[in-house]
């Protein structure tokens, strides 16, 4: 069996892992795709996912050769966003660790990719339960310079807390690839709950990787156990 370190923090990514946007922005991205005959693929989902929101545009815009600049993709995006994003929900295993961590007093923070006035549309129907992650950090926080796979976001976000813990006692939760590799570059332990079609074998650096959050059990990381 893996041998998981004790933990005091933990940091949570937000899209695909805390609610389901990540299938909202594949909704999004294929409609945009289709309108050029071309096909938004999980190959090409998984290479954007966790990016910001201009890389991800860059990205898909060059490997769909779309005939768009990145603003006017954002703009069409921000179209269909506007609409979705208010409706998403949250992911099956979330209320119940997050409630339970909350109780117990472990502190928690958001490290998201999204600006901050994304973020606000994704949770107009969360708002109690966000409040729950005290310390935020956005893609859009002036001093988180690169995006995942690069380390910055979490070092900036594990810099909120007042106790200023140490990486390797900070635990991050992420669904994408890039989310995972910047995790272990900021030189934290990561649980990997990814989209089921996911090929697993390419996240080895993933210190455990779960079907969902319904499975996860707080105390293999020194975590108040669930009663
Ligand atoms: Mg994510």
């Amino acid at each position: 069996m893996a041998y998981f370190k004790p933990v005091t923090h933990v940091l949570f990514d937000m899209d695909g892992l805390l609610l389901n946007t990540e299938d909202l922005y594949t909704i999004g991205f294929e409609n945009i795709a289709s309108r050029y005959g071309k096909k938004f693929t999980f190959e090409l989902k998984c290479k954007i996912m966790g990016q910001h929101s201009r890389e991800f545009a860059g990205n898909i815009i060059k490997e769909l050769d779309l005939p768009l600049t990145v603003d006017e993709f954002l703009v069409e995006t921000r179209k269909i966003f506007a609409e979705l994003f208010p409706q998403c929900k949250i992911m099956p295993g979330v209320e119940k660790l997050i409630k339970h961590l909350s109780k117990h007093k472990i502190p928690m923070g958001l490290a998201t990719s999204s600006s901050k006035e994304t973020y606000d549309m994704k949770i107009t129907r969360h708002q109690e339960f966000f409040k729950l992650l005290p310390y935020k950090t956005y893609g859009s926080d002036p001093d988180v310079h690169r995006g995942k796979p690069n380390p910055d976001i979490f070092l900036v976000a594990a810099a909120k807390f007042p106790q200023k813990p140490a990486p390797e006692t900070c635990l991050v939760f992420e669904d994408s690839l890039n989310g995972v590799k910047a995790a272990v570059a900021a030189g934290m332990q990561v649980v990997m709950v990814p989209d089921p079609r996911f090929d697993r074998s390419l996240a080895p650096q993933a210190t455990l990787i779960l079907d969902s959050m319904e499975d996860f059990r707080p105390e293999i990381f020194g975590l108040p156990r669930f009663y």
